[in-house]
């Protein structure tokens, strides 16, 4: 979904509210990503405020096992709409964020990739299906039922190390 800056100016107040339902593959190829969304015009800014659900396909750190998670969070981003280094010159350093936002004059913002790199930042770094989960299952299986065979010391080494 792409929203035309120019279509939201003729609106009175400047603001328009969207309700984004779109399937990003990369996630989950059959639940849709909901967001409902607030685009506002400030001036030299646009601000994009809401709250996005998804559920998305991951794969567990420890098990290996693919698993859901629900996400939902709130959102809130100012997109500039010229670049900020025709304004402030060779004095002003790139951020990485303003680099990012800046539309340097466009007058589309994608909306779907707005949607997508929000959900990026908010996976967590440590991917585990379940609090319980303790790793690979045959690994467990080894320590569970032969604490006597040496060779599989190295597997209960392996374990303790992970909880800790
Ligand atoms: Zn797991």
């Amino acid at each position: 979904m792409k929203i035309k800056i120019s279509e939201i100016e003729k609106i009175e107040n400047k603001t328009k509210t969207i309700n984004f339902s779109e399937i990003i593959e990369e996630f989950n190829p059959k639940v849709p990503v909901n967001a409902s969304l607030e685009i506002k015009i400030l001036t030299d800014i646009i601000k994009i405020s809401g709250e996005i659900e998804a559920e998305i396909n991951l794969t567990c750190d420890k098990c290996l096992k693919e698993f859901t998670k629900n996400l939902k969070f709130t959102v809130e981003e100012i997109y500039n709409r010229y670049s900020l280094q025709d304004s402030y010159n060779q004095e002003f350093e790139i951020k990485a964020d303003n680099f990012s936002q800046d539309l340097n004059g466009e007058d589309e913002i994608d909306i779907t990739d707005f949607v997508y790199q929000s959900i990026i930042l908010h996976i967590p770094n440590k991917l585990v299906c379940d609090i319980n989960c303790n790793g690979d299952e045959n690994i467990n299986k080894y320590i569970k039922t032969d604490y006597s065979d040496p060779r599989l010391e190295i597997f209960k080494k392996i374990k303790i190390e992970k909880d800790n």
